[in-house]
C-alpha cells in the first residue's frame, strides 16, 4: 500500500513536472511554426497574416505558407521580446521589508532568480542588471539553460562617485579593468547624487576616464546622471544617460547629436515606492515612515515633463528602462502605460525602444530585438492591441526565449 502510495505520488510530481516550462537548450534542429495574424517587427513595422519558422533557437524564415502549425497565435499581437534596459535583480523583499546586504546567501539567491523569472514571465526576454557581483552567476546559470530567466547583462560593481575619494583618473581606469576581468558586460557609473537636489559625484575628468577606458576594452557606459552631469557624461562620450531629472531641451539636443542613448524613467519607480512604502520605511536611504514618503509623489509630474520633453526632441534614441527595485519585477511593463499616457510616446515608438532600439543601445541589435531570419526566437504575445489599448501589455500570455516556450496560457477571451 505504501509502495503504491508512494509510486503515485512520484508519479504524479513527474506528471507536474513535465507540464512545466523547461529551461533546456531547444534541440538543434527543432522546427516550430508560429501562425500570427498581427506582428510588430519591432522596428517600427507591422506585418499580418504570417508565419514564423524557428529553428532552434533561431528564426529562420517569415512564410506565410510554412507548416504544420505549432503554435497559432492568430487574434494576439506577436512582437519580439522586451528588452529592459535598468533593472537591479538583487532588490527583494523578506519578511514585509526591503532586505539588506544581511540576507542569507539563499535568500539572496533565490530573491534575484525569482525577480529573473516573473521578469520572463512579464515578456521580458533581456534585461540589463546594473550594480551587483552576485548577478554574474545568475546571468551564467540562465546562459547555460539550468535556470529559466531572461538574458541577462551586468555591471558587476558599479563606480560610485565619491568626489576625490573616488581616484585619481588612472584608478577609476583600473577600477573599470577589474570590471571586465570580474565578467562584467558594461561599466555602471553613479556622477550624481539624488533625484532633486545634489550635485556631480564625479569631475569631468574623473568621468571622462570611465568612459574612455570602457570605451577602450569595447564596453558601454552606462551613466546614473541628474541636472548638470548629464551633459557632462553625455561631453564625456559614455554611451547612455539613466535617469537624467533636470535636463534641459538644450542636454537633450546634445545627447540627440552626439547618439547618446537615453533612459528617463516615467513612473513605474516612484509608483512602486510608494505603493510598497511600508516594506521600505526605515530601511538604508528611505524615509523612516510610510508617511514620510508622501512628498516622492512630487516627483511624478518632473518625470512626466522630463518623458514629454524626450519623445519630442527629435533623433533622441530614448530606451526602455524602468529602474525596476523590489515590488517592481514583473511590472515592468507598466512603465509603458505612464509613458504612453502620461509621457507623451507614441503607443508603436514605445514598444521599438524595447525591441530594435534597445537591442542596438545594447549593442546586439544583429541578435534581438526584431523579427526577422537570423535573429534569436525571442518572440512574446500580448492579448489585446496596445496601440489601442496601451494596458494591453499587461497580458503576456506567450513567452518564448531563444526558441524554447516558457509560457503560453492562451487568451483570456
Ligand atoms: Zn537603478
Amino acid at each position: 500500500m505504501r509502495v503504491v502510495k508512494l509510486i503515485s505520488c512520484l508519479l504524479a510530481v513527474l506528471a507536474g513536472a513535465a507540464a512545466q516550462p523547461r529551461p533546456a537548450r531547444p534541440p538543434q534542429n527543432k522546427r516550430i511554426v508560429i501562425a500570427v495574424s498581427r506582428v510588430f517587427d519591432g522596428k517600427g513595422g507591422i506585418l499580418r497574416d504570417t508565419r514564423i519558422v524557428i529553428e532552434g533557437s533561431k528564426i529562420v524564415a517569415i512564410d506565410p505558407k510554412a507548416g504544420p502549425v505549432d503554435y497559432d497565435l492568430r487574434g494576439l499581437t506577436v512582437l519580439p521580446g522586451w528588452i529592459d534596459a535598468h533593472v537591479h535583480l538583487g532588490w527583494f523583499f523578506k519578511d514585509g521589508k526591503l532586505a539588506g546586504t544581511d540576507a542569507s546567501p539563499a535568500d539572496k539567491t533565490y530573491g534575484a532568480a525569482s525577480n529573473a523569472w516573473v521578469m520572463l514571465m512579464a515578456g521580458f526576454t533581456t534585461v540589463q542588471s546594473v550594480g551587483s557581483p552576485a548577478d554574474i552567476p545568475l546571468r551564467d546559470a540562465i546562459a547555460k539553460g539550468s535556470f529559466p530567466g531572461p538574458r541577462i547583462l551586468t555591471s558587476a560593481e558599479p563606480l560610485a562617485g565619491r568626489g576625490e575619494q573616488t581616484g585619481t583618473p588612472d584608478e577609476i581606469r583600473a577600477f573599470v579593468r577589474k570590471q571586465r576581468e570580474a565578467g562584467a558586460d558594461l561599466i555602471k557609473i553613479y556622477a550624481s547624487g539624488g533625484m532633486r537636489t545634489g550635485g556631480m559625484t564625479l569631475s569631468p575628468e574623473q568621468l571622462s576616464a570611465a568612459c574612455d577606458e570602457a570605451k577602450k576594452l569595447g564596453l558601454r557606459t552606462l551613466v546614473h546622471a541628474f541636472r548638470e552631469a548629464v551633459r557632462a557624461a553625455t561631453v564625456a562620450g559614455c554611451t547612455e544617460i539613466e535617469h537624467g531629472l533636470g535636463a534641459t531641451d538644450e542636454d537633450l539636443k546634445l545627447m540627440a547629436e552626439r547618439g547618446t542613448y537615453f533612459d528617463p524613467q516615467g513612473g513605474l519607480l516612484i509608483e512602486t515606492y510608494l505603493l510598497n512604502a511600508d516594506k521600505y520605511a526605515g530601511t538604508p536611504f528611505f524615509p523612516k515612515t510610510a508617511v514620510g514618503f508622501a512628498s516622492m509623489k512630487d516627483i511624478l509630474p518632473m518625470m512626466h515633463d522630463l518623458m514629454q520633453r524626450a519623445a519630442k526632441t527629435p533623433g533622441l534614441k530614448t530606451v526602455f528602462g524602468t529602474d525596476a527595485v523590489a515590488g517592481a519585477h514583473g511590472h515592468n511593463a507598466e512603465e509603458f502605460i505612464d509613458r504612453v499616457r502620461d509621457g507623451g510616446v507614441d503607443p508603436l515608438a514605445a514598444m521599438v525602444s524595447a525591441n530594435s532600439l534597445g537591442a542596438e543601445a545594447l549593442g546586439m541589435a544583429d541578435q534581438i530585438g526584431s523579427i526577422a531570419p537570423g535573429l534569436q526566437a525571442d518572440i512574446i504575445a500580448l492579448d489585446g492591441d496596445p496601440l489601442k489599448d496601451i494596458t494591453a501589455v499587461k497580458h503576456v500570455v506567450f513567452v518564448m526565449k531563444g526558441g524554447v516556450v516558457y509560457k503560453n496560457v492562451g487568451a483570456s477571451h
